[in-house]
C-alpha cells in the first residue's frame, strides 16, 4: 500500500498547488487550479511525494493530459518531469537558480 504522505510534504503540496497549474504558468496563464501530480511512476511505480507537480486537469488528465498523451509525449510538448519540478523548486525557493529548460517552453 502507498504511503500516506507527511504533514510537511502536504503543506508543501498546499504551496505548490497555490502556484497554479505549473504547465500553464509556462504558456502565460497564472493561477490555473491545479491538483498533485507524482513524478516517476513508472509501471507499478511507488509514489514519492516529494516528487510532486502541480497540474490542472487539462495538463494532467484531460485532452493535453500528461496521462492521457503518455509521458514520451507529453515531455517533448510541456517539458521534463524533471525540469519542471526544478521550476517549481525555484519557484518555492528551494533552489537557488533558475533551472534550464534544454530548450522547451
Ligand atoms: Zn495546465
Ligand atoms: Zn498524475
Amino acid at each position: 500500500m502507498a504511503k500516506a504522505p507527511t504533514k510537511k510534504q502536504r503543506t508543501r503540496w498546499n504551496r505548490l498547488t497555490a502556484l497554479g497549474c505549473i504547465t500553464c504558468l509556462l504558456l502565460g496563464h497564472h493561477d490555473t487550479p491545479a491538483g498533485i501530480h507524482h513524478c516517476d511512476t513508472g509501471a507499478g511505480g511507488r509514489k514519492d511525494h516529494d516528487k510532486v507537480l502541480p497540474l490542472c486537469h487539462y495538463h494532467h488528465q484531460g485532452d493535453q493530459g500528461l496521462h492521457t498523451l503518455s509521458r514520451p509525449v507529453w515531455e517533448p510538448l510541456y517539458g521534463t518531469e524533471q525540469y519542471l519540478m526544478a521550476y517549481v523548486a525555484w519557484l518555492l525557493g528551494e533552489l537557488k537558480h533558475k533551472p534550464d529548460n534544454g530548450g522547451i517552453l
